[in-house]
């Protein structure tokens, strides 16, 4: 495991050759915010690493309920009962193992290795603005449904799971980068993504930091690359969307 910290953000990076998967500490006043859990054997270096910064692990946040951000949530909780832990109300349904769509919602398939496992549940089933110490919770469905991104708003640091990647080339989610392709491939829905990824990059972010991939500074202007590609490839696919359409 290797640490990275900007300023009140830690970047904890697993298996950063072959897979990497990232999770965060957000530095609070007294205590830390867990942001996702990485992989089931994480737990040990993640309370480790609580302890070489400090501080204790207060709250543990979640962006969505894939098993690479989810996996060490049950040896979290058993270790610290007393955490409470927050997932957005849409995702928690997935934990559950319910992974049926709701008629207001595209019909495209949720994928990805969902966490349907894991015997704990969220404390408190977040909603689009609810505040988690400095953090605003920022509802970014298309990876899943439930997707959320978290924006430190001392800093406007943007945590955003995997509404974006990085590893690979910066790309929006449901867009293949060839050379780390599980992100698209885990992907509900690539028209909400860019819905999504439009919405964050208009908070204009500091600092992007996602689930797979390192630390990017200034993210403006390479966030705004990726989502015209994302709408490019989007209007070949259904030229009906892209405007232009003659019939
Ligand atoms: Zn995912």
């Amino acid at each position: 495991m290797k640490m990275i910290k900007h300023q009140f953000l830690y970047q904890l990076s697993f298996l950063p050759r072959i897979f990497p998967v990232n999770c965060y500490f957000v530095e609070e006043q007294d205590s830390l915010t867990l942001i996702d859990c990485a992989l089931p054997y994480s737990a040990k270096a993640i309370m480790q690493a609580a302890e070489t910064i400090g501080k204790p692990i207060g709250t543990i946040v979640l962006t969505h309920a894939h098993e690479d951000h989810v996996g060490s949530l049950d040896a979290l909780k058993q270790a610290l009962p007393q955490v409470p832990v927050y997932l957005s109300a849409r995702d928690s349904r997935l934990l559950e193992g319910d992974l049926s769509l709701d008629t207001n919602e595209p019909q495209t398939p949720i994928r990805g290795s969902v966490a349907t496992k894991l015997s704990t549940r969220p404390d408190v089933r977040l909603q689009d603005g609810d505040r988690i110490g400095s953090l605003l919770a920022i509802a970014a469905p298309g990876h899943t449904p439930g997707s959320m991104a978290f924006l430190d708003t001392r800093t406007q640091a943007l945590v955003a799971g995997d509404a974006l990647q990085i590893r690979g080339g910066v790309a929006v989610a449901g867009q293949l980068a060839p050379w780390f392709p599980f992100p698209a491939m885990a992907t509900w829905n690539a028209e909400k993504a860019l819905y999504s990824a439009r919405k964050l990059a208009a908070l204009g972010p500091s600092l992007l930091a996602v689930g797979h991939g390192s630390f990017l500074t200034n993210p403006g202007p390479v966030m705004n690359k990726a989502i015209r590609k994302a709408e490019i490839q989007l209007a070949k696919h259904h030229p009906e969307g892209g405007g232009n359409h003659v019939t």
